[in-house]
């Protein structure tokens, strides 16, 4: 079927449905720019605000392509954390680390060599329930900038972990290996989980 056939066909159909002259209007096509990228020729648009965007600039989505800040407002949606979520994330982490870290590295220093290779197995495990307590801590509501107070808490934790082991049982976990590759495996896991 060419052009015209489909054309008359469309018109046909037309008159018979609504019995009124269709014009066919001579669309002319103006050239369109990106509302970001005033150089950039195109024709696509945000299908949220109907704002022109190059293909720099779509974003795609599961209901199509968006705007960047049409995704960022959605985005804000999603991220709906409350006041108090991130500094109880804070607390619950430095807590955690706090106790959780002194803990696993005097156990992995008992194991001598083997304590290494329990460290590399045990720390994303350990990383990995940290960011669950603290998802369920926050009722599972998310932010933008959880993953970074879950890291501060966990380092502020281990500093104050560190030095209650020193002072309390003369545990020198500064130079425990398996501790720190512990906590670093852990806290890297966690932030990696909630990000
Ligand atoms: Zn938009
Ligand atoms: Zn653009």
């Amino acid at each position: 079927m060419n052009t015209t056939e489909v054309q008359e066909r469309v018109v046909t159909t037309s008159v018979q449905f609504h019995n009124s002259p269709v014009v066919l209007a001579e669309v002319v096509e103006e050239p369109t720019y990106c509302a970001t990228h005033p150089a950039v020729a195109t024709w696509m648009r945000c299908n949220k605000c109907s704002g022109l965007i190059c293909l720099k600039c779509a974003v795609q989505t599961p209901v199509g392509y968006r705007c960047k800040a049409c995704v960022r407002v959605q985005q804000n949606v999603y991220f709906n954390a409350q006041r108090y979520d991130n500094p109880l994330a804070f607390a619950v982490s430095a807590v955690l680390a706090a106790v959780a870290g002194p803990v696993a590295g005097i156990l992995l220093d008992s194991f001598y060599f083997f304590g290494f290779y329990l460290a590399f197995v045990a720390g994303p495990g350990a990383g990995m329930i940290l960011a669950q307590i603290v998802c369920w801590a926050a009722g599972r509501r998310r932010s933008r900038y959880t993953p970074y107070f879950v890291v501060g808490g966990i380092v502020i934790g281990l500093l104050a972990g560190i030095g209650a082991a020193s002072w309390v049982g003369g545990y020198r976990l500064w130079v425990n290996a398996p501790f720190w590759i512990f906590t670093f495996l852990a806290a890297t896991t966690a932030y990696r989980v909630l990000r």
